[in-house]
């Protein structure tokens, strides 16, 4: 078999140019001799490519000069814990539960302080995002979290919630660099880049620098402190210094597209190509309300898990892989990320016509 189409949630596709590039590399970077794996990460050669991977971010999100750019590890989930632990000086923080992540992150800064679940679509399987408009603030947050783009459900904000005045922090792994934001009106945008940009084992983290600071809570590891990493320039300690590598290669690939705005335009075709195509099958229908729709996450079902299974070990035969839903929703699940081109998309949706066809 030769590439596939693959939907996979995360560790997910990756443009086959930046595949391409970085085999071409493999044994001989950039005439130093050597891999990048194999390079010391205080060498002249990656520096370079540390330095040019924060500038071509810093350019893609136009991200202020007040803001850090860290590249940390631990994965997302490490920054459930190292949130709280920075971030709640006054020992109090709002979340707002959309997800299964939101929740572990809400579940994990009650460990640290006082965690407040000011709303939650949980009441309808995480199939919506709640009003934010005009939520019960507490007057002692130190941050309102959320997770912006709810990879196993498949919803996404349209609007940010209004945290009256407090700091939000926002999860963007699953929406990572999907389409433009105003990094202003965070405190920390974080993720995991498995889902949207490179490799797992990095997780960019972009914090406003007044947010950066040695107050934090007692006993904190020095690795877990943001201050150690942004004094450091992400170069404390040996950093993920390989998938770094590849997450600059897809800046570079960004840019080269058009940047964000053109990637959300290209994003929004793709996915209107999936969910007009949910919304008038007599067979498939999507789970999700249609005003909370990810442009980069769709699960959808037949309404019948036989089915389903069925659906899920065809199209993996046809060599449209990973479309098998979470295992804690079932259903199947489209992850279409930046790197999945609109043929994928195409494919996956004549496919499914084909089985509706064959199956009703
Ligand atoms: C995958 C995911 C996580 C967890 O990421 P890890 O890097 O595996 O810890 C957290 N939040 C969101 C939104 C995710 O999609």
């Amino acid at each position: 078999m030769g590439r596939v189409y693959n939907f996979s949630a995360g560790p997910a596709v990756l443009p086959e140019e930046v595949l391409k590039e970085a085999a071409a590399e493999m044994l001989n970077y950039n005439g130093t001799g050597m891999s990048v794996m194999e390079m010391s990460h205080r060498s002249k050669a990656y520096k370079e490519i540390i330095e040019t991977a924060e500038t071509d971010l810093r350019d893609l999100m136009h991200i202020p000069d007040n803001y850090k750019v860290l590249f940390l590890q631990g994965g997302a989930s490490q920054q459930f814990a190292m949130i709280p632990m920075n971030l709640m000086k006054h020992g109090e923080a709002d979340y707002i539960v959309t997800g299964q992540w939101a929740k572990k992150a809400y579940q994990e800064a009650q460990k640290y302080g006082k965690a407040n679940k000011i709303a939650s679509s949980e009441d309808r399987t995480f199939s919506y995002i709640p009003d934010v408009s005009d939520l019960p603030i507490s007057e002692n947050a130190d941050y309102v979290y959320i997770c912006e783009n709810n990879t196993i459900y498949g919803t996404k904000y349209r609007e940010l919630p209004d945290t009256k005045g407090k700091v939000l922090v926002s999860d963007v792994s699953s929406c990572f660099l999907s389409e433009p934001v105003d990094v202003s009106r965070y405190g920390v945008i974080y993720g995991g880049v498995q889902k949207n940009i490179g490799p797992a084992g990095v997780v960019i983290v972009i914090i406003r620098e007044d947010l950066i600071t040695d107050d934090v809570l007692d006993g904190t590891p020095t690795m877990l402190k943001y201050k150690t990493h942004a004094d450091a320039d992400s170069l404390y300690n040996t950093p993920p210094a390989y998938g770094i590598y590849i997450c600059g290669k897809v800046f570079k690939w960004l840019k080269s597209k058009g940047g964000l705005g053109a990637m959300k335009e290209y994003n929004e075709k793709k996915a209107k190509i999936l969910y007009d195509f949910l919304d008038t099958s007599r067979l498939f229908k999507g789970t999700v309300e249609k005003k909370d729709r990810s442009l980069m996450n769709v699960p959808f079902v037949t309404g019948d898990e036989e089915l389903d299974a069925k659906f899920v070990k065809e199209s993996q035969e046809a060599g449209l892989v990973n479309l098998k839903g979470h295992r804690t929703v079932g259903g199947m699940r489209a992850s279409i990320y930046n790197a999945m081109p609109m043929e994928g998309v195409k494919a996956l949706v004549e496919f499914m016509k084909k089985f509706e066809e064959e199956n009703l």
